[in-house]
């Protein structure tokens, strides 16, 4: 297989995109992609001759958002990661639920495993479990009879109901060989970047509206009996809010400012505005979420906020740096494997649960599917 051959067959729903139906409109390309895996009688036009051609889906390309759209997988609620299947990391807090708990990722007898710093418990639960090719066969039967469109016997389902992962049996599951593929969809790795770049961004600068360091935040150290010096101060009706060591105070902001204009990233000025002064990231595109995250984040708070701030934030940004090197090589997938779940919860000690969303999971599989796949960029 050279990447010449490969074809990108390539969809983009309208602002009417119709949700879990779409699988209507991949039936007739299934039809098309069943008859290029039997035989198709090609001619070769270099040498004249014919030859049999074979061709297979080898993954799907998407957005979260898509991934569950297309894959038929539930992406929301507490089976909200498509690569977790049983017991996620998922855990309700005030107002949420947040992913949490990357202790279970490291070695069984890791110390930080006994530390009582990250929820007030020990860890003593392994990482999440995948389905077996049992688990998953009655996963998909389950919800074989679930129609699309507006049909009068659909019944609505509970999410995430006994631990039930999948709300739809979408056709590509009729191709011969989808079962045994191992990577069906990949993780948008952009996408992740984005997200995680915006999270940190909205909270060093306390964006309203945006930051996750929210009231229910603060209670819900509290509920967790942690990071006392973080509680709130109640004082008769009112309370007062302490000041976080991740959120930059106006000194820190300034410098924050200068290290913008002077790298010149996205105009200086520009950058400052955007990020700095005009407190919406609107004009923060996927591609500077990339910059910013992998190179410019890390050294902009260098020195400005605490080392173990900093620490956290550059081994992230290098994590992603390397993932998606052009070359990757298998040892260091695996030892990256090991690191990202220790970068994880070096956050976990510094942010509030609310910060923890899904996307910040995410990035614990994505050293697997780089393993399985290969450079981000053919994902
Ligand atoms: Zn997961």
């Amino acid at each position: 297989m050279e990447q010449l051959n490969f074809i990108m067959g390539l969809l983009i729903p309208g602002p009417l995109c119709p949700g879990k139906d779409f699988d209507v409109f991949l039936e007739p390309h299934i039809e098309e992609l069943l008859d290029l895996w039997k035989v198709v009688p090609t001619l070769d036009a270099l040498t004249n001759k014919s030859f049999d051609l074979h061709a297979a889906v080898i993954w799907c390309i998407l957005d979260y958002p898509a991934l569950s759209t297309l894959s038929g997988r539930v992406t929301r609620g507490y089976y909200v990661c498509v690569r977790c299947d049983k017991d996620p990391c998922s855990r309700r807090i005030r107002n949420k639920i947040c992913y949490i708990g990357h202790r279970r990722f490291l070695p069984r007898d890791h110390p930080w495993r006994k530390k009582k710093w990250f929820d007030g418990k020990d860890e003593e639960h392994d990482k999440p479990e995948d389905f077996s090719s049992d688990e998953l066969k009655k996963q998909l039967e389950r919800v074989m009879d679930v129609r699309l469109g507006m049909h009068p016997q659909n019944k609505k389902r509970k999410r995430g109901e006994n631990g039930q992962c999948w709300k739809l049996r979408s056709s590509l599951w009729d191709l011969p060989y989808w079962s045994s593929l191992k990577l069906r969809h990949n993780l948008d790795v952009m996408h992740i970047e984005k997200n995680i770049c915006e999270y940190i961004v909205s909270t060093f600068l306390g964006i309203a509206g945006k930051t996750k360091d929210t009231i229910n935040g603060r209670l819900d150290l509290e509920d967790m009996g942690i990071r006392k010096n973080l509680h709130l101060k109640r004082d008769g009706n009112s309370y007062s809010v302490p000041h976080a060591p991740y959120v930059l105070n106006k000194t820190q902001k300034l410098a924050f400012c200068e290290f913008f204009r002077s790298v010149k990233f996205l105009d200086g000025y520009v950058a400052t505005c955007i990020i700095v002064d005009g407190c919406n990231l609107q004009g923060l595109k996927t591609h500077h979420c990339h910059i910013l995250l992998q190179r410019i984040l890390p050294a902009a708070i260098r020195g400005i906020l605490h080392k173990d701030i900093y620490e956290a934030i550059s081994e992230l940004g290098n994590f992603f740096q390397k993932l998606c090197a052009k070359t990757l090589k298998i040892d260091v997938l695996h030892r990256m494997k090991d690191e990202i779940p220790i970068i994880l919860c070096k956050l976990e000690r510094i942010f509030p649960p609310p910060f923890f969303d899904v996307m910040l999971h995410l990035a614990v599989h994505l050293p697997d599917e780089a393993i399985l796949r290969g450079p981000v960029q053919y994902g």
